[in-house]
């Protein structure tokens, strides 16, 4: 970690670029999505680093605010917030074969099974770890992507309960994942809902008694009330990122932002006019201009998608990448403008003080916001301000 590389590292390597997190945003983003799921417990999905915001801090604050639950997609994350201290009900839903079942047990995370597979790793697991699983069995509604099939429901949920009846596990949950969520009124919406319905009936009829049944992430918490039964999971709206501009923006769901990535400019200087600007000219400037040289890169997460589109606040104003994005830095073209070197750079954030946000940065290159903030590299210092004192104390 660059961090602890030398005295005064960290200093050093904000002084960059930095991703400022407001935690205060991520407990207020908890209190919006519960007032939009009042009869539903939230589950803070902080897998990936918690969308590149961190997961840790991200978990703290959620659960300060009001969330009970944490998700996580692999085990190894789980086990991680185990580590660092955090106490409740964490949730792991990637496994692959050989995976840490047994450390899953004993750390009390709840695991999700998909296939008979699992099922049959999950149960060894207790019984060498001498301590029933929590088995979240998972029904693939539509997807099409992980999850078992309607087909071979019967038999996931016949060899659980049995499972179940020799004290080998509980069934702590039945869930499943939305294809469309994100597409207002898809019909793939309603149909997967009743699907769910079906198989949730079915294992409850065969003496499944799950404490959680869950299928809504952001946009159906959002925008989807029939979806939220017991428990709802929560991942980029966490963050106040709308999970899609078709549904709305952050304002329009009470949700606000949570991380504004800046970077000070490494140098600003005159040119003259027809001069090419970074890796394949690509850029040619108009006229006599000034260049500010930005020094964030494809290594820091910027996209080479967003070369020449994607907008920066500079000195007051909106300036666009100016050339190709390279490893380490990119320019963008000022205009004649003569901001110093060290003057502030705003990629993204919350958008109030007139600086981009995450969703034109999506635009410009192509791709979502999730993945806008959730590919910001390690090499960036995420910035914590607005923790409560309560969320340092724990763990
Ligand atoms: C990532 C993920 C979520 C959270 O989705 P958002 O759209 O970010 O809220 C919920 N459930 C599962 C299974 C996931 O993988």
């Amino acid at each position: 970690m660059t961090e602890t590389a030398f005295p005064g590292a960290a200093e050093a390597a904000s002084s960059r670029a930095r991703a400022e997190i407001d935690l205060a945003a991520v407990r207020a983003n908890v209190r919006s999505l519960r007032a939009h799921a009042p009869g539903a417990a939230l589950m803070a999905v902080v897998k990936a680093d918690g969308y590149g915001h961190g997961a840790v801090p991200c978990a703290r604050a959620a659960l300060a605010a009001g969330a009970t639950w944490l998700g996580t997609a692999t085990p190894q994350e789980a086990l991680a917030l185990r580590a660092a201290g955090l106490t409740g009900r964490i949730m792991c839903w990637l496994w692959t074969p050989g995976g840490p079942w047994r450390q899953a047990i004993e750390a009390d995370l709840d695991v999700a099974v998909g296939g008979m597979w699992a099922l049959r790793e999950a149960v060894a697991a207790a019984r060498e770890a001498g301590t029933p699983a929590r088995v979240q069995l998972k029904a693939d509604t539509g997807l099409g992507r992980g999850g078992c099939q309607p087909a071979d429901w019967p038999e996931l949920v016949r060899e659980a309960r049995r499972a179940e009846d020799e004290g080998l596990l509980r069934i702590t949950g039945l869930w499943s994942h939305f294809a469309c969520a994100d597409e207002p009124n898809h019909p793939s919406i309603a149909a997967q809902l009743t699907r769910f319905r079906e198989m949730v009936a079915y294992a409850e009829e065969r003496g499944a008694r799950p404490e959680v049944r869950h299928i809504a992430n952001s946009p159906a918490v959002l925008t989807v009330p029939d979806s939220h039964f017991d428990l709802v999971r929560t991942g980029v709206s966490l963050y106040g990122i709308s999970p899609s501009p078709a549904l709305g923006t952050p304002a329009d769901f009470g949700l606000r932002p949570a991380m504004t990535l800046s970077a000070s400019l490494a140098l600003v200087k005159h040119v003259p006019g027809g001069h090419g600007v970074s890796y394949g000219h690509h850029y040619v400037t108009p006229g006599e201009t000034t260049l500010g040289l930005v020094p964030l890169g494809y290594a820091d997460g910027i996209p080479r998608h967003a070369s020449g589109t994607a907008p920066v606040l500079v000195d007051g104003k909106w300036r666009t990448i100016a050339g190709r994005v390279a490893m380490d830095q990119f320019v963008v073209d000022l205009g004649g403008g003569e901001p110093p070197a060290g003057a502030r750079a705003v990629l993204f954030g919350p958008g109030d003080d007139g600086e981009p946000t995450a969703e034109d940065w999506a635009q410009a290159a192509g791709t979502i916001a999730y993945e806008i903030v959730t590919r910001i590299g390690t090499r960036v210092p995420r910035v914590y301000v607005n923790q409560d004192v309560n969320e340092q104390l724990q763990g």
